[in-house]
């Protein structure tokens, strides 16, 4: 039977997915976030803040820290500045913007204390950083993490003494090395107050925020942030690229501690990264609502646990298009594989063709061969290799992600216009994905749910067809396939 309207069906429902799992939340009057966010407020502070470029050592930077500063105290907190001196590296960066010869600038992270009603138990640290590079008025990076904190406080003092301390971090010269991070981090009296740490950044203008690095042992963490989270996002599949990545953010310097820690970061716009553009006008204030919210609701969720959470082993975990976090421990992956394989067992049982699976099979490597060799080669025409600019290139990711998606589906029309008639062909096409599964599980555990899910997936649904009435089989097949190929779309995206 001819499965075009399947497909149509399936990949409609998918595109629809997809983009309702990658649109950051609307932007809510303040009646709305029930004393979480108060999204007007916030980009108040970021008009403030953001209204020109702030480097380390500048007398804007000088402005922005007096500004702070007064929040900070209006909240109800104890302020303190914590002088620093930038090393030579960063020394040599600052001199390279501004073209001069400068001494070593001094650094200043602010600090900001409310106290809570046991002393004695371990605080919520909130971090963010005040500079922004040479040319950019940073709206984003990082003045929408620094609102976030400002706001996040606020909600937290205008209910009163809270249960646990909080700490309010904004550091100095992350920009040119973590600098002010690495001096807190080394010696501040407050660390040993610390129980937990939350950092927040940008690398673009906006989209959705999400939880893309934690400290090591996240399987407490994750599971409180599950439970307080409306609209999660985030994934251990992010939190294991970004593991083996050579980027840094301020949480760098606060990994080593024994505190639980939590990364968030929006990356889409990718051309408002580090540019005089990242003005207050252009930020995404849906951006910023959804990070000012998630972060509330889990400094909320921290000050009022009885205990905080422990480092304990990594688990799973991914958000399913915003609406909830799924977690679980990775060895589950073991028992899906098997699935998977009974499955396929079952379908190819049904229709006793070697032939057809090795067709079936090769059909998939050809595809996966056919859009890796058209992608690279597309890349290379774009313009990417040695001597690209990288900002252009991130400003070119738009037209880049249009391309790939381009691609995709030439290479699918290529190799599999005509369908894969038959259970033995059809089981054929998932056994390199299979393989692949089972690859990631031995290698990358946490991060195998990409490659193991929809494997296991695709073989119930080629079961389903094998075994079931045509049309019974067909709804089965649609169901598990939009939720797949939502799921992937959205992950291409925020992989560009
Ligand atoms: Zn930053």
């Amino acid at each position: 039977m001819r499965a075009w309207w399947g497909t149509l069906t399936a990949v409609l429902v998918a595109i629809g997915l997809a983009i309702s799992a990658t649109s950051p939340p609307a932007p809510r009057d303040p009646q709305h976030s029930e004393g979480l966010f108060n999204l007007p407020r916030a980009m108040g502070d970021v008009h403030r803040i953001a209204s020109a470029p702030h480097p380390t050592g500048s007398a804007e930077n000088a402005r922005v820290r007096d500004y702070i500063l007064s929040q900070m105290k209006a909240i109800g907190m104890q302020v303190a500045t914590r002088e620093g001196r930038l090393d030579e590296k960063a020394t040599r960066r600052l001199n390279k913007w501004s073209g001069r010869d400068d001494p070593p600038a001094r650094l200043v992270n602010l600090v900001g204390l409310l106290p809570g009603k046991d002393p004695a138990a371990p605080a919520v640290l909130l971090m963010a950083h005040h500079d922004s590079v040479w040319g950019s008025p940073g709206a984003s990076d990082d003045t929408a993490g620094v609102a976030s904190a400002l706001e996040v406080a606020r909600q937290i003092g205008a209910r009163g003494t809270p249960q646990r301390s909080l700490i309010l971090l904004i550091t100095d010269g992350e920009e040119l090395g973590l600098q002010g991070a690495a001096e807190f981090f080394s010696d501040d009296p407050l660390i040993p107050r610390i129980g937990a740490v939350i950092n927040m950044e940008a690398r673009g203008g906006g989209g959705r925020t999400s939880l893309f690095e934690t400290s090591p042992g996240n399987g407490q963490a994750v599971e409180l942030y599950r439970k307080a989270a409306t609209w999660p996002a985030g994934s251990s599949l992010a939190t294991f690229i970004y593991s083996v990545l050579p980027n840094d953010t301020d949480l760098s310097e606060a990994l080593h501690g024994p505190w639980v820690s939590y990364n968030f970061a929006f990356i889409g716009r990718p051309g408002l990264y580090h540019s005089p553009k990242a003005t207050p006008a252009n930020l995404d204030q849906g951006a910023l609502m959804d990070m000012g919210w998630q972060v509330s609701e889990l400094t909320q969720a921290l000050i009022a646990a009885p205990e905080l959470p422990q480092k304990a082993p990594d688990v799973t975990f991914f958000d399913l298009f915003g609406l909830v976090l799924v977690t679980y421990p990775s060895s589950l992956g073991w028992a899906m594989l098997a699935i998977a394989a009974l499955a396929l067992g079952l379908a190819v049982s049904r229709e006793r063709n070697l032939r057809a699976l090795g067709s079936g099979a090769g059909r998939t490597v050809a595809l996966m061969a056919a859009g890796a060799l058209l992608l690279y080669a597309l890349n290379r025409l774009s313009g990417a290799g040695a001597g690209a600019n990288y900002y252009d290139r991130l400003a070119a990711i738009p037209m880049l992600e249009a391309m790939a998606a381009l691609v995709a589906i030439a290479s699918f029309l290529l190799v599999l216009g005509k369908g894969l008639a038959g259970p033995a062909r059809q089981a054929g096409a998932v056994l390199p994905l299979l393989v692949i599964g089972l690859a990631m599980q031995v290698l990358a555990p946490t991060a195998a749910f990409v490659a193991v899910v929809p494997v296991t997936l695709a073989a119930l649904a080629i079961a389903a067809r094998a075994y079931l009435p045509p049309l019974a089989g067909m709804l089965v097949a649609i169901g598990l396939a939009a939720p797949v190929l939502g799921y992937l779309i959205a992950l291409g995206h925020q992989l560009m």
